[in-house]
């Protein structure tokens, strides 16, 4: 693939804009990190619902089948992580609100992150807090802002 032309922070795959992550989130989240010589420059990954691309740079990328955990932003399945820290899927969030017309998961993460007992930068695969995921598909789930 030539990267001739194209803006570097935008996915080869759907051109969506990519998020940059640091060497240490990306080495957490490839399959085989010792076996991957990974090129001095900078890699994002792509939020893109639905893309196959998880990680890419301006020379290279990383599918799905590179990483060893399930992105859950990408796939709509109910057992699909969204937070790593505290492992919450997407068919909790739905079932709570299904149970009780709203759900409390973004609230009390919040409060969680606030005491400082996540580690998004090595766990979620997107490298920042899973907080804004979260508030979105409440967002989708109950149609308010929260
Ligand atoms: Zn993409």
């Amino acid at each position: 693939m030539e990267g001739k032309g194209r803006d570097p922070a935008l996915c080869p795959s759907c051109g969506a804009r990519g998020i940059p992550v640091t060497e240490r989130t990306l080495r957490h989240a490839l399959k085989k990190p010792l076996l991957r010589e990974l090129r001095e420059e900078a890699y994002r990954f792509c939020p893109g619902r639905g893309c196959n691309v998880v990680y890419f740079s301006q020379k290279e990328f990383f599918g799905r089948e590179d990483v060893r955990v399930r992105v859950g932003t990408k796939e709509a399945h109910p057992s699909a992580t969204i937070c790593y820290c505290f492992d919450v899927a997407r068919g909790d969030i739905e079932d709570e609100v299904k149970r009780k017309g709203r759900s409390t998961f973004s609230s009390r993460i919040r409060e969680e992150v606030e005491k400082g007992n996540c580690a998004c930068e090595v766990r979620n695969p997107s490298g920042r807090c899973c907080l804004r995921d979260i508030m979105e598909l409440e967002k989708g789930l109950t149609g308010t802002d929260g």
